[in-house]
């Protein structure tokens, strides 16, 4: 175990890698290793909480924001998320309507950032933030004002929204899986895509999360996983124990996360530059 520090990364307390044992979770996320979808299964079939809020693919890079209470739900929102969906503003009134009372979220850095806050800093008026119980984050590197992308891949590329089946950062390049191609973009060729906000930001990981999830190069096929705090350290052993997921030491991968972040942070302090 990691003592806790403060850094570029947050609060770590563990660092893994980790790996659904699920054939079906497998199959579907080959590339990132399944665990967050394994252990939010764990969490849902053994009661800990009562549904996830995550965002659903349905279009080109459109999403929507789902609750999955069952691992076939789960399943179903497979694929990265590279636009915003404002479940942010939406989740409230999901939780209420399906009267949920554990909620694990599972959302990008700067949401983690809202619902950690919402959670240990709760509005008077609010009793939302006591409804969730694990925030887990997906590492980022941005998302892409999808109108404007998607218009720049019809124009220069050929490719229709309703054709992309998934996008996938890797290493410098960007593969935009269509039909039954790939095409690969550099990754600094689609920057002036993302988002005005992405270009400043600094979370890499999720510093506000319980749980921050991605991948690393040298470790493809499995999940990296940042607990930061027992919490959620307890979650990723008991799921390990009972068989979800397979878990290894990550710490060699610490470096290159933290190079991810460095580069964000630089990519930030650039932009924030010219704002200035
Ligand atoms: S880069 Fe930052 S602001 Fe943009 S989606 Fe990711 S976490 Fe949010």
């Amino acid at each position: 175990m990691m003592s806790v520090s403060e850094n570029l990364l947050g609060n770590v307390f563990g660092i893994y890698l980790a790996r659904a044992t699920d054939e079906e979770i497998l199959k579907r996320k080959v590339a990132s290793g399944g665990a967050v979808t394994a252990l939010l299964a764990y969490a849902l079939e053994k009661g800990l909480i009562d549904g996830v809020v995550t965002a659903k693919r349905t279009e080109g890079l459109e999403g929507q924001a789902v609750v999955a209470r069952t691992r076939e739900e789960l399943l179903e929102t497979a694929g990265n998320k590279w636009s915003i969906v404002p479940f942010a503003s939406r989740m409230k009134a999901k939780i209420e309507e399906e009267d949920l009372k554990n909620v694990a979220v599972v959302c990008l850095p700067c949401q983690a950032q809202f619902f950690g806050q919402m959670r240990d800093f709760p509005l008077l008026e609010s009793d939302f933030g006591e409804r969730i119980k694990y925030i887990v984050s997906l590492f980022c590197i941005g998302t892409f004002a999808f109108e404007a992308f998607l218009n720049y891949l019809r124009m220069k590329h050929g490719i229709m929204a309703q054709d992309i089946k998934d996008i996938v950062l890797k290493g410098d390049f960007l593969e935009i899986y269509h039909g039954d191609s790939v095409l690969s973009l550099p990754i600094k060729e689609v920057y002036s895509y993302l988002q005005a906000g992405c270009l400043v930001c600094t979370d890499y990981t999720g510093t506000w999360s319980d749980i921050s999830a991605g991948f690393v190069e040298s470790e493809r096929g499995w999940t990296v996983l940042i607990t930061r705090n027992l919490k959620a350290e307890e979650l990723v052993k008991s799921a390990e124990k009972d068989g979800y997921i397979e878990l290894r030491d990550g710490s060699h991968v610490m470096g290159e996360v933290l190079k991810a972040a460095r580069e964000k942070l630089a990519r930030a302090q650039k932009n924030m530059m010219y704002l200035l």
